[in-house]
């Protein structure tokens, strides 16, 4: 019964947003931020630690600060995710330099994936995404229907 593995899930108009960057694209973040201000300030804001910080001081936007990255920031943004919290994760991850907490990262990208949570990794990806009609209108999706999920698997094993 494919119907049962999927609920309908809606993202509202007014978007909670993830904001991470890792040190080397801050300054990116940064510059994001300020070019799209008017558009974030019509959205919940959070992030992790040190990037909420600068976005709020640099930019007045208002946001809410998780644990810096490296302590956890992106296991509880994951959290967030699962608990339907986050609807767009905003992540400039630096490809050329090594990440203490790398599996940290992996983990929060595949939970997006998991619940199919827009993800953008790049400026472009970003901007494509910001510019979006669904920034500004509700967004139904499908996710995978875990209490039925669980049902199955108690069954099977
Ligand atoms: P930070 O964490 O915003 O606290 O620097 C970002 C990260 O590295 O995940």
């Amino acid at each position: 019964m494919t119907e049962q593995l999927y609920i309908e899930h809606i993202m509202p108009a007014q978007k909670s947003i993830a904001l991470i960057a890792h040190d080397n694209k801050k300054p990116d973040m940064i510059e994001w931020c300020q070019k799209n201000k008017k558009i974030l300030e019509h959205h919940f804001l959070c992030g992790t630690g040190t990037t909420a910080k600068l976005i709020a001081t640099k930019t007045g936007l208002p946001i809410r600060g998780f644990n810096s990255g490296p302590l956890g920031g992106d296991q509880q943004i994951g959290a967030r995710i699962v608990d339907g919290k986050i609807d767009l994760v905003v992540f400039f991850s630096d490809p050329l330099t090594a990440q203490p907490h790398d599996p940290d990262v992996k983990a929060l990208l595949r939970i997006a994936q998991v619940y199919d949570i827009p993800i953008a990794n790049t400026m472009a990806t970003a901007d494509f995404i910001i510019t979006s009609s669904y920034m500004n209108s509700a967004y139904t999706h499908k996710q995978l229907n875990f209490r039925y999920n669980i049902e199955e698997r108690v069954k099977k094993l």
